[in-house]
């Protein structure tokens, strides 16, 4: 019987813990694969798709030292290139553990595939099949060798077909790279300052692959360009689900700071103001930290003195998991996971407005709390946060 064959690398270096990450990567399969991705909802044990989830999980999905049995859904086995904690997956042959018939469908794979060379991978998870996983690589190579014209090649070989033994036996000629990392759902929650550019998608991505939930929040001072910032959480919530997008005004803010203070100094004002917001919604969305997608020394707003001001009124800690990345990776990163499209087309972010020809770049923190002083703004920051447009994408 044909079945999915997924594996995981890092759950399985988890202590104690590891059934809870093994449990959360289960029910992300199974939610992924009904089509109403939302690692929150089995907790809701009264909803009505977690229930429908439960069932997938009992009838079709199932764990087992290591691995993870999904019979459902083969059709739609792409989707598991979205889930973070699965290092690969295979369509595999699951069948009795008896060798004629493992060297039955060994054989076939490889006259299938149709290629010159191979080699067989075999191991042996239960210790009490009575072959070890040496004497089942020669046994299956023979059988191969009297049934085709094929060569092994044990270094370069054309297909490696793999053999799995565990209660039943697992058979696949093929091994699908997954994205690694920890199941979305496993480490609590973040805020992820989302503007229109390449970095900070990606650096929402790579938090999520560590097993976090991330909220977006983005600040606008003019609405037509909306539909670029939802399409990169669209793309982004590929990776963890239904995701929720705060879109906050900025511009009754902005123009106070730039009719109180000078062009060199305000995109570092504009920054501190949108961590300090962001920290807020943060701490109404019950996170643990927010996340920005600055790398030292990129722009301007990214020296080291610079990022002190900015991350400077903000208590929470402050992720930004690009900060030694060279842009070229970012770069890769975001054509890779699918952003980079959407990221370049032309977007004027509200943080480079009227920011003058040559922006401070050693911001001191003295300095910019007395220009904040003058601008008295209290009252603008909680109407922008009245204000914000909450969208579930
Ligand atoms: P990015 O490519 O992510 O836009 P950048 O290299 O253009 O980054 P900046 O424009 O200085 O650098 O932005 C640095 C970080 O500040 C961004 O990665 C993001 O986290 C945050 N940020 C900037 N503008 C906005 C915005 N309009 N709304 C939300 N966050 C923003
Ligand atoms: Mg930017």
């Amino acid at each position: 019987m044909k079945c999915v064959l997924v594996h995981y690398s890092e759950i399985g270096i988890k202590g104690g813990n590891r059934r809870f990450f093994e449990k959360k990567l289960v029910e992300n399969i199974a939610s992924s694969l009904n089509g109403r991705w939302d690692p929150g909802c089995t907790s809701n044990k009264t909803g009505k798709s977690a229930s429908k989830i439960k069932n997938v999980i009992k009838g079709q999905i199932e764990r087992k030292r290591g691995r993870i049995i999904v019979r459902t859904g083969v059709k739609n086995i792409n989707l598991l290139t979205k889930i973070a904690g699965i290092s690969s997956f295979s369509i595999a042959e699951e069948t009795q553990l008896a060798l004629p018939k493992l060297k039955k469908i060994v054989i076939n794979i490889a006259k299938r595939s149709k290629k010159k060379t191979f080699r067989i991978s075999a191991s042996r998870a239960n210790k009490s099949f009575p072959h070890t996983s040496m004497q089942l690589n020669a046994l299956l190579g023979e059988a191969v060798l009297k049934a085709t014209k094929m060569k092994v090649d044990l270094h370069k070989p054309e297909i490696e077909i793999f053999v799995e033994i565990a209660d039943k036996a697992y058979v696949y000629g093929e091994k699908i790279q997954g994205i690694g990392g920890l199941p979305v759902g496993t480490a609590g929650k973040l805020v992820c300052l989302l503007s229109g550019g390449i970095d900070s998608p990606v650096a929402a991505y790579k938090m999520m692959t560590r097993g976090c939930r991330v909220v977006f929040v983005h600040f606008h001072n003019h609405d037509p360009f909306m539909s670029k910032i939802k399409h990169l959480v669209e793309t982004l919530s590929t990776y963890q689900g239904r995701s929720t997008l705060y879109l906050i005004p900025f511009k009754d803010l902005q123009q106070q700071i730039i009719k109180k203070t000078e062009p060199k100094y305000r995109m570092l004002l504009y920054r501190r103001l949108m961590m300090q917001l962001a920290e807020q919604i943060a701490r109404k969305e019950h996170a643990h930290g927010l996340i920005t997608g600055d790398s030292v020394a990129q722009v301007a707003s990214q020296t080291l003195h610079n990022l002190n001001v900015i991350y400077e009124p903000v208590t929470m800690p402050i992720f930004s998991p690009l900060i030694g990345t060279h842009k070229q990776d970012i770069i890769n990163e975001a054509q890779k996971i699918g952003t980079y499209k959407t990221s370049i087309i032309p977007y004027t972010d509200c943080c480079s407005v009227l920011i003058g020809k040559h922006p401070e770049t050693h911001g001191k923190i003295k300095d910019i709390k007395k220009l904040e002083k003058k601008l008295r703004i209290k009252a603008l920051m909680k109407k922008a946060l009245e204000k914000a447009e909450i969208e579930k994408i």
